[in-house]
C-alpha cells in the first residue's frame, strides 16, 4: 500500500547512509526486503557502475541470465544494447547500467510496484552517488521510476530533458526492440536514441 510500506523508508535511510557506491552494493547485496525476490534469486544484481561514467543507462530488472551471472543486460537484450551503443560510438564498459529492481521478478514478470517503489530508494542513491551527466531509461518502468506513474513512453521519448540536476532521455527497451524485429519501429528509435545520447555526451 502506497505511503505505509515501512520498507520504503528503511531502504532510504540505509541507501543514504552510503557515502559510496562499492559501500551501497554491499548492502543491496544483503537486501531482503521483497521476500518472494529475495528467495527466488540466485544473485542480486546491483549494476554496474564504471568509475567515472557519464551516462547511466537504466532498465527494469533482472532476466535470467542476469540472475546467474548477477550483471544487468548480459542476457539477449544485452547483446542487442552493446552492439546498439558501439555503433553509437559509445563503450558499454564505460557505461554505468543499473534497473529498477535489483532481483529477477520470477517468470520475468513486470516488477510489482511496491517492489519498484522499495527498491528505487537503491536507485535513486547510485544515482547521486554516481552523478552522472545524462541517464537514459529502457522502457516504461523505468520511465516511471524518473517521471512518476502516468507517463507514456510515446509521449516522452527521444526528447532530452534537464532532470534532477542532470539530463533525461526515455527511449525503449531492448526487450522491445527484439519483440518487434529489425525492421520495427523500437529499434529504430532505441538506436537513433543512443546515437543521440553519444551526441549529448560530446
Ligand atoms: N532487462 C532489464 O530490464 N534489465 C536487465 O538487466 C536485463 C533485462
Amino acid at each position: 500500500m502506497r505511503g505505509t510500506d515501512p520498507a520504503v523508508g528503511v531502504i532510504a535511510s540505509s541507501a543514504a547512509a552510503c557515502d559510496s557506491l562499492a559501500t551501497l552494493a554491499d548492502v543491496v547485496r544483503r537486501c531482503t526486503a521483497c521476500a518472494e525476490l529475495a528467495a527466488l534469486r540466485t544473485k542480486v544484481v546491483v549494476g554496474d557502475f564504471p568509475v567515472n561514467a557519464r551516462l547511466l543507462l537504466v532498465g527494469e530488472g533482472p532476466g535470467a541470465t542476469e540472475d546467474e551471472v548477477g550483471r544487468p543486460f548480459v542476457g539477449k537484450g544485452g547483446q542487442l544494447l552493446d552492439s546498439l551503443l558501439a555503433e553509437a560510438g559509445l563503450a558499454r564498459s564505460a557505461v554505468a547500467v543499473a534497473n529498477v529492481v535489483k532481483c529477477r521478478p520470477p517468470g520475468n514478470r513486470t516488477p510489482a510496484p511496491a517492489e519498484a517503489r522499495r527498491c528505487t530508494g537503491w536507485l535513486d542513491r547510485q544515482l547521486e552517488l554516481a552523478a552522472p551527466s545524462l541517464v537514459v531509461t529502457l522502457g516504461l518502468s523505468a520511465l516511471r521510476w524518473a517521471i512518476g506513474p502516468g507517463v507514456r513512453l510515446r509521449d516522452v521519448r527521444g526528447a532530452v530533458r534537464q532532470w534532477r540536476g542532470t539530463r533525461l532521455l526515455p527511449t525503449y527497451h531492448p526487450s522491445a526492440a527484439l519483440r518487434f524485429g529489425p525492421a520495427g519501429e523500437p529499434m529504430a528509435m532505441l538506436r537513433a536514441d543512443l546515437r543521440a545520447a553519444a551526441e549529448v555526451l560530446g
